[in-house]
């Protein structure tokens, strides 16, 4: 049996973990975050749990139905609702208390280490590896590692690019504007998804996440934060109706959607060392699209090493 050890916790090296977990090889997953989850995130502001990450999730593929349905049954999911503007039957999932829920609970039984930054592969010696960070980061971390990749292969990394997102997480003193069932996506010229998590289900604590849409995030993203965060809870005033903000914050995702993931469910980067790249960059920008990268990535290094 190998050692394989997983860069990042989140959708992608959780759904490969369990699959070569399961197959009976001895499994590392390490990230620098100081949970699980990756951009399954969500944050405490006082009693108030807030996503500030993916907001909500689809399902599509039979693989992936049946990790939701599990998770549904231990009561970790549950469909928020059936689109957000009207009823188009598809549903669209949150978790229990946020969206870190459906990363902790992937994690269990799993050998997972937060607050672990990986700067070099060599200072973690295993058989075989798995990147999942986003791809710009990922090849710094092949690059310090001296893997030599296919400049072929390079080439089309290095022109996977990220839309960035900056998101406000307020608090406030009564519930918001917001209408149900709790969200609306591509809300106004400045916010591409507002969402109230109280009526959302995750807090019991009125509170909304505001994600600023990728072209203002982009200008804004240099900016003293202090300014960008006044100007977003100004620009917001509509969402968050009459009540009064308790506490605001700020969150940048510089790496926050991949938009020209490539067509490979995962790539094989190296074979000696063998390291596999996954993520959403290569399975499709959302929640399922990483998990199907992650299990296509557990097939690629089960296949290398040899079952
Ligand atoms: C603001 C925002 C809104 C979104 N909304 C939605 C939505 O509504 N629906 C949807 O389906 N998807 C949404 N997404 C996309 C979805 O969150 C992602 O597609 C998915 O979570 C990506 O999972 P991943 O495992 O590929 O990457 P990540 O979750 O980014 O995981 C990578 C992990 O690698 C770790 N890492 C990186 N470098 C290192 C290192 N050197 N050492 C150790 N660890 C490292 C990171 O800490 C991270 O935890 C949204 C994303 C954002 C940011």
């Amino acid at each position: 049996m190998a050692i394989i050890t997983i860069i990042g916790a989140g959708m992608a090296g959780l759904a490969a973990a369990r699959r070569l977990d399961s197959a009976g090889h001895t499994v590392v997953v390490l990230d620098k975050g100081r949970g699980v989850g990756g951009r399954l995130a969500t944050r405490r502001i006082g009693a108030a749990r807030l996503d500030h990450g993916a907001q909500f999730f689809t399902v599509r593929s039979p693989e992936f139905a049946d990790l939701v349905e599990a998770a549904i049954a231990e009561g970790v999911v549950h469909e928020w609702c059936r689109g957000f503007a009207s009823d188009d039957g598809h549903p669209r999932y949150r978790c229990s208390a946020g969206m870190t829920d459906l990363a902790k609970w992937m994690a269990i039984g799993l050998d997972v280490t937060t607050g672990e930054r990986v700067t070099d592969l060599r200072h973690h010696p295993a058989d075989a590896y798995l990147v999942t960070a986003p791809v710009p980061q990922a090849l710094d971390l092949l690059a310090a590692s001296d893997v030599q990749l296919d400049p072929d292969l390079a080439g089309r990394l290095r022109e996977v690019t990220y839309d960035p997102t900056i998101a406000v997480l307020a608090t406030l003193d009564g519930p918001s504007a917001i209408p149900a069932p709790g969200a609306v996506q591509d809300a106004d010229a400045t916010f591409s998804f507002v969402a109230d998590n109280a009526a959302k289900g995750i807090t019991t604590t009125p509170s909304v996440t505001l994600h600023a849409g990728p072209e203002l995030s982009r200008m804004r993203w240099d900016d003293d934060p202090d300014a960008v965060l006044a100007d977003l809870l100004e620009a917001g005033r509509r969402w968050v109706g009459p009540a009064r903000v308790l506490e605001a914050q700020l969150k940048k995702w510089r790496y926050a959607t991949p938009l020209n993931p490539l067509a490979e469910s995962s790539v094989v980067a190296s074979a000696e060392p063998l390291v596999v790249l996954g993520g959403d960059a290569y399975g499709g920008p959302k929640v399922e699209g990483a998990f199907r990268s992650g299990r296509h990535a557990a097939e690629a290094l089960l296949a290398a090493l040899g079952g």
